[in-house]
């Protein structure tokens, strides 16, 4: 392909150099396979349960009304578990296959990056793979509790204990899964190279992340529609659709 942007070869080079670089996704990943981006400022879902000031997204909020979360949410569960991953998501899991990239950290939850085929998934916003109730804490696999609710409508419940099951994946006002947070921050402290792609890194505590990589002097590719807060201090920065450009850098290291 002799038109190639020059930046898709630097990133592939880079690629090439590192001992193993380290991913890290938001939402913007998984926009090319139709889950509305929840956390874009004014135009996504998240944005539109907290502006509308009832605050479903908070966690004091589901435990005092779940039934109005499960309904706001509705249309992104079924989003997702009709969503399939994307030409990004299959790039991004071919590069681990290759060694070129050890482990992904995403503030996904929409288990997208695994249904691709990538192993090593830190999920540092949780994930919709397990329910926990918020009464006993105990913790069952969220799919079918989701399906049922689906079809009846009827918030899902423990079986132990009739508590409210809440999907795990992180609230306003609840803090990011700390075990999560502790792989995520070995691998970036590990690797010489971290390819962000699909996030603008406007994301509080999960950014900061990336700010760490960043003052340690990491090479720094970053791949995403809109400009990011680190564009300044890149190495490589691509201003386009993931799901075009990182199948580009994958295409690349065989050429
Ligand atoms: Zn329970």
């Amino acid at each position: 392909m002799k038109d190639r942007d020059p930046r898709i070869q630097q990133a592939a080079n880079l690629l090439t150099e590192s001992r193993a670089a380290v991913a890290f996704t938001g939402a913007g990943l998984s926009t090319p396979s139709g889950i509305p981006d929840f956390r874009s400022p004014g135009t996504g879902l998240w944005a539109r349960l907290e502006s509308d000031g009832t605050d479903e997204s908070t966690i004091q909020a589901f435990g005092r009304d779940p039934q109005t979360f499960y309904q706001r949410m509705k249309p992104l569960f079924q989003k997702i578990i009709t969503a399939e991953p994307n030409a990004a998501h299959y790039a991004l899991a071919e590069l681990e296959a290759k060694g070129k990239i050890q482990a992904l950290v995403t503030q996904n939850a929409d288990m997208l990056h695994q249904r691709a085929g990538s192993k090593n998934v830190i999920e540092i916003h949780g994930s919709l793979t397990e329910a926990t109730c918020i009464q006993c804490y105990r913790i069952a696999p969220f799919r079918p509790l989701l399906d049922q609710y689906l079809t009846d409508g009827i918030v899902p419940r423990c079986k132990e204990c009739g508590g409210t099951m809440k999907p795990n994946v992180i609230l306003t006002g609840e803090q990011l899964p700390v075990r999560a947070m502790l792989a995520a921050q070995q691998a970036i402290r590990q690797t010489d190279l971290l390819l962000v792609a699909g996030t603008s890194l406007a994301g509080g505590p999960s950014s900061a992340l990336v700010d760490s990589a960043y003052l340690r002097g990491l090479k720094l590719v970053i791949v995403n529609q809109t400009p990011t807060l680190l564009d300044q201090v890149a190495d490589v920065i691509i201003h386009a659709d993931v799901a075009t450009i990182l199948p580009a850098i994958n295409e690349a290291l065989r050429s």
